[in-house]
């Protein structure tokens, strides 16, 4: 990447949630969604991060946006934290990062207009008359592919990638620096998926947006990202540039995940690397590291010392007691 502007930093991240059923008797228990990750967004880069579902994406992304309040851990924009007192996030700042839905259907209220859904975020913000407001809106769905015509009709009238569509009009409103996109293709057919995808490489390019961009399709994060993060279990275990990744993955998970991607040649043959089991309980996470129940490559050390993310080479971190070795 040319730029290296710092753009947004996490670090240290916390999102745990109480178990109910937790006594006053009883040690209180957590579900350890998303468990002390680090990393840096870079000015208008595309970072993936990547994973099964469980492994605490998608929590980072709202609790980045504000969706849901950190445990504890910082978020910073542009070097200035995000969060204010309780952990709650500053409007001021959270109006910067907005979001994209995996399913843009219920993320808009269905008594609304698509103009009305489009415009809510400028009216609650109070930016613009009625009619710049308008005219601001109807700009915004000419830019996603909308006709302006449109303006009047309910999303129950839109098909899956006309609502996305609407959904990314949305997120544009406020003129936002980051923008987290949840998994915003998986809900669509495979033949707009491209579209969407392509639409949202565009807009990025035009307007200079960062995106966050969350998804358990490796595919599709390497159509469009400049580099991944890849989580389990609530841990970074990996994280480098697109290319790299894909070309030389050093952590035992990111190789497994690669792996299984299919390949549409049945005359090639692929190397499954094979990982045992189911993935643990976020509620009762392994001590140690957190893959060593299903590494083929785990040693008794693995099982006691939490490995720490290492630049193993440049801009290439890897947690991994053995990553230089295996
Ligand atoms: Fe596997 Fe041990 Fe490396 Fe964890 S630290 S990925 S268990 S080899």
């Amino acid at each position: 990447m040319e730029n290296k502007e710092v753009l947004l930093e996490v670090n240290n991240l916390k999102v745990y949630y109480p178990v109910k059923g937790s006594t006053i008797f009883s040690k209180k228990e957590y579900v350890k969604a998303v468990d002390g990750i680090s990393f840096n967004v870079y000015k208008k880069e595309a970072f993936g991060i990547v994973g099964e579902s469980g492994c605490g994406k998608s929590t980072t992304g709202h609790a980045i946006v504000g969706l849901v309040r950190p445990t504890s851990g910082e978020i910073k924009l542009h070097g200035e934290s995000i969060l204010g007192e309780k952990n709650r996030h500053s409007k001021e700042m959270a109006r910067k990062i907005q979001i994209i839905f995996q399913d843009p259907y219920s993320s808009l209220d269905p008594r609304f207009t698509v103009g009305a859904c489009i415009k809510e975020p400028l009216d609650e913000h109070k930016i613009g008359t009625p009619a710049e407001r308008e005219e601001t809106v109807r700009r915004l769905m000419a830019e996603v592919g909308l006709n302006s015509e449109q303006y009047t009709r309910y999303p129950h009238e839109f098909s899956g990638g006309q609502r996305q569509r609407i959904g990314i009009a949305r997120s544009l409103t406020l003129r936002p620096e980051l923008i987290i996109c949840d998994e915003p293709v998986s809900a669509l057919d495979v033949s707009i998926q491209a579209q969407i995808l392509n639409l949202m490489k565009e807009l990025k390019e035009k307007r200079g947006l960062t995106y966050i961009f969350i998804s358990h399709n490796l595919s599709v994060v390497h159509h469009l990202c400049d580099r991944i993060a890849v989580m389990y279990l609530g841990h970074i275990v990996e994280i480098t540039a697109k290319d790299e990744l894909f070309d030389n993955p050093l952590h035992p998970y990111t190789k497994a995940l690669l792996s299984a991607i299919p390949v549409p040649d049945p005359t090639i043959n692929t190397m499954k690397a094979e990982i045992q089991g189911d993935v643990p309980s976020p509620r009762h996470p392994p001590l140690g590291c957190c893959f060593h129940t299903r590494c083929p490559f785990a040693t008794d050390e693995c099982s006691k010392k939490v490995p720490e993310l290492r630049e193993i080479a440049p801009e290439h971190f890897v947690a991994c007691h053995f990553a230089e070795s295996l």
